[in-house]
């Protein structure tokens, strides 16, 4: 198994007061009270958040809305099989 061990997208965590790399990028539709956990875009785009691994984890969402996460995980967070 080949590491990718790629840091160069420089981008962080876009939580207040959170330094962390960002692993995953959220995205909304408001229309369908939706949101998305992506792995991370390649492309930063305004409309959408760039989380680290800690604040992926631990996401949540207003009250009504639907969360789904398309991650395609990261061996290391557990794996609820
Ligand atoms: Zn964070």
């Amino acid at each position: 198994m080949a590491s990718i061990r790629r840091m160069s997208t420089g981008r962080q965590c876009t939580r207040p007061g959170c330094s962390n790399p960002a692993v995953a990028t959220l995205s909304f539709n408001h229309q369908e009270a939706t949101a998305w956990l992506d792995d991370l875009a390649k492309e930063s785009h305004p409309s959408t958040y760039d989380l680290c691994k800690r604040h992926a984890g631990h996401l949540s969402v207003p009250r009504g809305w639907d969360l789904r996460d398309r991650r395609n995980l990261v061996p290391d967070l557990a794996y609820t099989a």
